[in-house]
């Protein structure tokens, strides 16, 4: 049962008013400005993860950034400048590596600079999750060897993540 539909005496014109602002999906006329903003924002923010969650787009950043996290984003923002780019970089696929970095006509490597396999592309999910060479790193800092899946990394520290992209070297400093 709705517990707002739970009819209950009132005591006095002050609870009632809180009972009818419980009960009323849209600001009333003398809604505090604080509390109307609030609303708009809970409103975008569902509208927006919903759209987010319906991008057919954007593989990778999904996987590893499922969901909107005010919380993870002002971490992600707090993080040194140079810090910031690099995780910023890896989660949106960005990378100076790769696909991307070929298609910037940047220098690239034919295959992994780790494990020398050339049958593997340097990609974001050879660097985060299934590079053989880098598994011992990736248990340091990321508390796993092996992710086929890089949506159990959407919890990890931005801090442990940050620390293994250094450690792998793709990334160099310079290339920021
Ligand atoms: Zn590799």
């Amino acid at each position: 049962m709705d517990p707002t539909t739970v009819t209950t005496p009132l005591t006095n014109w002050r609870e009632g008013e809180q009972l009818f602002r419980r009960r009323t999906s849209r600001p009333s006329a003398d809604c505090p400005l604080s509390a109307c903003w609030r609303r708009f924002e809970l409103s975008f923010l569902e509208r927006a993860q919903q759209r987010w969650s319906l991008e057919p787009t954007c593989f990778i950043s999904r996987c590893l950034w499922p969901r909107l996290d005010s919380e993870r984003t002002r971490k992600l923002l707090g993080l040194p400048r140079i810090h910031l780019r690099m995780a910023v970089s890896v989660i949106t696929g960005h990378c100076t590596f790769g696909n991307h970095a070929r298609r910037l006509g940047l220098p690239y490597n034919d295959f992994c600079r780790s494990c020398h396999d050339e049958e593997e592309e340097e990609t974001v999910l050879h660097l985060l999750g299934t590079c053989r060479a880098l598994e011992s790193l990736r248990a340091r800092f990321l508390q796993g060897g092996i992710f086929s899946d890089l949506s159990e990394l959407s919890t990890v520290s931005l801090g442990a993540l940050v620390s293994f992209i250094r450690g792998s070297g793709w990334l160099e400093p310079a290339n920021f």
